[in-house]
């Protein structure tokens, strides 16, 4: 718990919402128990309170609160075209939980919900249920961190633990869990699976710096790495979004020498490479909630509804950065 506390600062959780319908949950039970200083407030449905228009994002970042509730649709959603499939022709993820413990400035989820608010979604059970029906028809691959690091909150929840055990005993199903987090010893007593890869995003430290408020440094992500792969974890090292900064050639330079002098690079799985992109009209959005952030507000270019770098920024950044960890890691693991 003394890590728990750590990682809810300010007044993270203060209030915690329950639907009338998750209240006695036994995973909610736990969540509760475990949060016992918070103002608990009953709600009929989590959009009474995620949903509500006029909300201020920014503020509610600075300490989140929380929401209890059923997952009764939208369990499972076929994976988006920006995202790396890595591959597999199968390629969904799921929501167990939305928004996230961490603040980067260049974060979707901006865009993408009315609320910072965190929901957790108790049953995780109805989704796991779905998983087993698409495992039914084909072999898929599933990533189950991307609204969210289920890691960074794997002292309050569970649910990395939970899926992993999961995926454990469902062999035809790939499962990619992404964090920042510094968070791997809640996980470490759990034997590998050779079925679940788990993905840390790594930035140069002066992105961390700037735009990853809240989120563990460099190092500590790359020790947490290493104990990873001590333990035989398959491991894909993601270096995405790639953002535009002053001297950002040397900048990722450095970051790559960094990383891949740390950790035992020929045991990484892969690596992961893209610049920032997102939806036009979750820019848009974005851009109302940041309007100093130059980060939000640079002139992106918009194609087929996605917004990112001019073409030729973006393929020099990208092309650059592969020189870069093509020196370390052999090119037929490099995904771009
Ligand atoms: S860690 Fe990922 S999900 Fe969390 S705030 Fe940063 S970009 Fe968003």
């Amino acid at each position: 718990m003394q890590n728990l506390n750590k990682n809810l600062s300010n007044h993270s959780f203060s209030h915690i919402y329950v639907e009338k319908d998750a209240r006695h949950h036994p995973r909610a039970l736990k969540i509760l128990d475990r949060l016992k200083q918070a103002e608990v407030i009953e709600i009929n449905h989590y959009k009474d309170v995620f949903s509500r228009a006029h909300q201020n994002y920014v503020m509610q970042k600075v300490a989140p609160k929380l929401i209890l509730a059923i997952k009764k649709k939208h369990l499972i959603y076929r994976g988006a075209d920006v995202c790396e499939s890595f591959g597999h022709q199968h390629f969904y993820y799921t929501s167990t939980m939305m928004n996230c413990l961490y603040n980067c400035e260049y974060c979707y989820l901006q865009g993408m919900y009315p609320s910072a608010n965190i929901v957790v979604f108790v049953n995780i059970e109805a989704i796991f249920n779905e998983v087993e029906q698409l495992l039914k028809q084909q072999n898929i691959y599933l990533c189950i961190s991307y609204d969210t690091d289920i890691l960074a909150l794997e002292n309050l929840v569970g649910y990395a633990r939970e899926w992993i055990n999961f995926a454990h005993n469902h062999k035809n199903m790939t499962m990619e869990l992404r964090t920042k987090s510094a968070n791997f010893h809640a996980i470490e007593d759990i034997p590998p699976s050779k079925n679940v890869i788990l993905a840390w995003t790594l930035s140069p430290v002066q992105v961390i710096e700037h735009y990853e408020k809240k989120t563990p440094g460099l190092n500590l992500r790359l020790s947490n790495i290493n104990k990873a792969l001590e333990k035989g974890w398959q491991v894909r090292v993601c270096i995405d979004p790639i953002v535009y900064i002053k001297d950002w050639r040397e900048a990722y330079q450095q970051l790559i020498k960094t990383t891949f002098n740390t950790i035992s690079k020929d045991k990484i799985k892969d690596v992961s490479i893209g610049v920032f992109r997102v939806s036009k009209p979750y820019l848009k959005k974005m851009r109302k909630q940041l309007p100093n952030s130059i980060l939000i507000n640079y002139p992106y270019e918009t194609k087929n509804g996605i917004c990112s770098y001019p073409y030729s920024l973006s393929e020099n950044m990208v092309n650059t950065v592969y020189s870069f960890v093509r020196d370390y890691i052999d090119e037929d693991k490099i995904y771009q």
